[in-house]
């Protein structure tokens, strides 16, 4: 009988049975003077000892101030030291913390926050062009359970600090006594495919593990320096990149607020990290910046890209020109904390560039005939699905929805499309689920559909990926007008720009009478891809290898 597809994951290393703070606490009395996190904007640098205090000092403010076991607390913020503080010390006192994409407008922010019904909501007055102090005041009224927000870099954190102070230390300790690993820690809202983000909810357990299993994969110890480009919102950012590094004793590195090329660039020379990560997109962005050459990446060791298909020719120069020669390709999603499967440094140089590698310590994967339970045969396409300590306690206050993914066995299904060779690693080939995923960020086009429709100009839209060298994909929105609307295509993306995150406005816009049917009424949408692909030239972009 032929292999089928599914494997289960070494279990010689044991899963640590502790909470997040446990954890961290364990961490700064073996490592007490390495560095643990370091925010070069703010010029911020604090030992394990250091930064384990400062986690107390927050931890005892929250519980002194009346936030009790499981309620919830959001943070929605770009990358800064003070965001990671946050997410210590609020687990160290059993709150769950929300974490909230800092390019939401109101629209999204406000469903995020009450969805999950927060008390408490940590943001940075303003960064940029996004306006957190404007954007909160203003939905005041359509917030009716947030009770206090504190602004980073304001009083409002230094009060917070001060209170820390005053309280003792008798009130966290009983605290902490009384949580358990298996409690949830923090939801993470992900897009959803009905228009509005779904909160996949997580334990200490979950996110604990997979941060441990990741570093232990990349040979972390308490000598690496780990570079953190990539956003703190999503697990990528928390879990791979701080819980990798605080369970190793591994330093964090922030190098800028939003990714930035060149700031990445000289954070790794000026820091000598030894390990850098990014979805492809900052990679490749990276790779072309104009002075490439003249930064010492000489430090680096190894490296995660992840979070979208990983184009071959990109992880190659990774290797060669970055020096990232132990590099390492990781697979998941946030509904599975979030990494499934990984390379290995010692896997061959090109199983390493050309697939997602083998499934995680501690967990199983298989490769199903969507819609059933049929495990396909290796070599055969079919549904990733994923099982074991990873998969989410559900989605926040969604029980309908999280049936809908995990069946009764507890198998996670992804909506990815993947084929598992001989000998267990995997390539993704597709996807089922209606997602793009541009640069990194994921975008459910039935959200940007439904919002298109509230023009009054627009009488029905489609949206749909194409490829694109740069972001991997980008959207093309086809558009049917009202008869005798003269609505231009700049018009229909300023529409967008106004009131939905900047990555969410189409890149194309095409005006159609109609949108390719099937008999039964359903839009063909691989038909508007591949038409979309021709017409617009896009066909190189459509050729890159992936792994
Ligand atoms: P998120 O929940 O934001 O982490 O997004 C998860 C989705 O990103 C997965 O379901 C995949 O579609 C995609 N993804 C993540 N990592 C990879 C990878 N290495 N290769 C291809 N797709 C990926």
């Amino acid at each position: 009988m032929p292999d089928l597809s599914q494997t289960a994951g070494e279990v010689d290393v044991t899963l640590l049975d502790q909470t997040v703070g446990e954890n961290l606490a364990a961490t700064a009395s073996r490592f007490p003077e390495r560095p643990a996190l370091i925010d070069l904007t703010a010029g911020t640098r604090l030992t394990y000892a250091a930064f384990d205090a400062e986690v107390t000092r927050i931890a005892r403010a929250l519980v002194a101030r009346g936030l009790a076991v499981g309620d919830r607390v959001g943070v929605w913020s770009p990358n800064r030291a003070e965001w990671t503080l946050v997410q210590y010390a609020t687990a160290r006192a059993g709150i769950i913390l929300v974490t909230i994409n800092p390019a939401y407008r109101s629209h999204e922010l406000v469903y995020a926050l009450n969805q999950s019904g927060c008390r408490w909501v940590f943001a940075p007055e303003q960064y940029r062009t996004s306006a957190y102090r404007e954007m909160l005041e203003e939905s005041q009224s359509e917030l009716p359970r947030v009770e206090q927000v504190v602004y980073f870099g304001t009083d409002d954190w230094n009060e917070l600090l001060a209170a820390g102070d005053r309280a003792d230390d008798a009130a966290l300790e009983v605290r902490m006594a009384g949580l358990s690993p298996d409690d949830r820690i923090n939801i993470q809202y992900t897009s959803g495919t009905t228009g509005f983000p779904k909160g996949a909810t997580l334990t200490h357990r979950n996110i604990l593990n997979n941060g441990y299993f990741v570093g232990e994969l990349c040979g972390y110890t308490e000598l690496d320096v780990v570079c953190i480009p990539v956003p703190l919102y999503h697990c990528f950012g928390m879990v791979m990149g701080n819980l990798g590094s605080t369970t190793h004793g591994s330093a964090m590195v922030i190098p800028a607020p939003t990714f930035d090329p060149e700031a990445t660039l000289r954070a790794v020379e000026s820091e000598r990290c030894t390990s850098l990560y990014g979805v492809p997109t900052m990679f490749i962005a990276e790779l072309s910046h104009a002075d490439f050459d003249s930064f010492d990446l000489s430090t680096l060791r190894t490296g995660i890209m992840a979070g979208a298909p990983c184009p071959v020719e990109v992880m190659k120069q990774v290797v060669a020109r970055m020096n990232m020669r132990e590099v390492t390709i990781c697979y998941g999603m946030t509904e599975t904390s979030p990494v499934s499967t990984q390379t290995r440094a010692d896997d061959s140089l090109e199983r390493r560039v050309s697939t997602v590698g083998r499934v995680h310590p501690h967990v199983e994967v298989r490769v199903i005939t969507p819609g059933t339970n049929t495990v396909v045969e290796r070599g055969a396409p079919g549904e990733l699905c994923t099982r074991g300590y990873s998969v989410m306690s559900g989605y926040w206050a969604e029980e309908e929805r999280t049936r809908e993914v995990i069946d009764a066995e507890g198998w996670m299904h992804t909506g990815d499309l993947a084929v598992m060779d001989a000998d267990g690693y995997l390539n993704i080939v597709g996807r089922i689920k209606d997602l793009v995923i541009r640069g990194g960020e994921n975008i459910y086009p039935r959200e940007i559909e439904e919002f298109l429709i509230t023009h009054p100009d627009i009488l029905d839209a489609q949206v749909v990926g194409v490829p694109d060298e740069r972001y991997g994909e980008e959207l093309c929105a086809w558009v049917r007008r009202q008869p005798g609307a003269a609505l231009s295509e700049d018009e229909v993306r300023s529409f967008c720009r106004k009131r939905l995150a900047h990555f969410k406005v189409p890149r194309y816009v095409r005006f159609t009478d109609e949108f390719p049917m099937t008999v039964t009424g359903k839009v063909q949408k691989y038909l508007m891809r591949e038409r979309s692909i021709a017409e617009l030239g896009l066909q190189v972009a459509a050729s890159i290898e992936n792994a």
